[in-house]
């Protein structure tokens, strides 16, 4: 009975596994098939400074709907790119795309920063710094308009091939985040070799502010912390009014969440955004 079961058990793993790697190997045809058919979509949602109370970038988020799977959300289909390598690819698209839309608004006077997200086997490339200099090139776009966001787990990986690209990057004039800041590998002692120039509080921590006694003292400890060190400070997943005055009275320099706006298409961007220069700053009361 026990080495039947333990069969059967065995089969159900398997038919489990092939499932899992099927889907995996689908979704990275679907990937590349995207890519090649230029299906990706960028969606653009608005960060806001604390002291101005003014709009000041945006975050580039990518954006899937296939035809046959639906609408497929980043926080599935990246990390299946990024075991498969695709990844590289994407984010060469999503360089490019926010890149371009950085170039273009920024022609048409109207000053944002631009913020991507990098992820590991893209940075790793040998040439990654060659890649972004010659896209900023390209559209003649100056660096500090655009900010790569980073993981911790990104930048530990291999701290000295790391630290020569960062350095790099920060003498060519681009500005550069940590992503999530918090949920990584927390060793501090990097954040003062990086030449890194802001923490983006991960969203897990911005919940349930300021209620969660546990995320008060983080976010609490992680602004102050960004501030000893000369570091802007933003929070994500801004939701709602009491997590934005309690970032406010924290002095945290920058918020981004659905309270203010959610990622949108440029059209949409535009239309919200940037038609009124009034938009610009009405959607965030100047907190004293
Ligand atoms: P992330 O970089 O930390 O991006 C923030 C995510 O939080 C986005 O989800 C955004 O839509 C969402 N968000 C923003 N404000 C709020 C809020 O107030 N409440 C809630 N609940 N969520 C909020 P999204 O677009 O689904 O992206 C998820 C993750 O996928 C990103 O996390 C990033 O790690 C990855 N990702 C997205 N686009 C790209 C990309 O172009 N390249 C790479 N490498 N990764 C990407
Ligand atoms: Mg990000
Ligand atoms: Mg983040
Ligand atoms: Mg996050």
């Amino acid at each position: 009975h026990v080495k039947e079961r333990g069969r059967s058990d065995f089969r159900f793993y398997q038919r489990q596994m092939n499932i899992g790697l099927l889907s995996r190997m689908k979704l990275d045809h679907a990937m590349r098939q995207a890519l090649e058919k230029n299906l990706f979509r960028m969606h653009y949602q608005p960060q806001f400074d604390l002291h101005t109370g003014k709009i000041f970038g945006v975050e580039a988020l990518i954006r899937w709907n296939d035809k046959d799977l639906g609408e497929v959300s980043p926080v599935q289909f990246i990390p299946i790119a990024e075991e498969s390598g695709v990844i590289v690819q994407i984010g060469h698209w999503v360089m490019q795309t926010a890149i371009r839309q950085a170039a273009l608004w920024n022609q048409q006077g109207h000053t944002l920063k631009m913020g991507f997200n990098v992820s590991g086997l893209q940075f790793q490339q040998s040439n990654f710094v060659e890649l972004v200099a010659a896209e900023l090139e390209a559209n003649n776009l100056s660096p500090d308009c655009i900010d790569l966001e980073l993981t911790e787990s990104v930048l530990i990986k291999d701290i000295d091939e790391n630290l020569k690209k960062l350095n790099a990057l920060a003498k060519l004039g681009v500005k550069l985040s940590i992503d999530d800041f918090g949920t990584g590998y927390s060793s501090l002692s990097y954040l003062k070799r990086f030449p890194i120039h802001k923490l983006k509080i991960d969203r897990s921590f911005v919940e349930d502010l300021p209620e969660d006694e546990s995320n008060a003292a983080i976010v609490t400890a992680i602004i102050h912390l960004a501030h000893a060190l000369k570091l802007q400070v933003i929070a994500e997943g801004v939701e709602t009014e009491q997590q934005r005055s309690f970032l406010s009275a924290l002095k945290c320099d920058e918020l981004q969440g659905y309270l203010f706006a959610p990622a949108m298409s440029v059209e949409e961007f535009e239309r919200h955004f940037l038609q009124d220069a009034h938009n610009l700053a009405c959607h965030l009361r100047v907190s004293s």
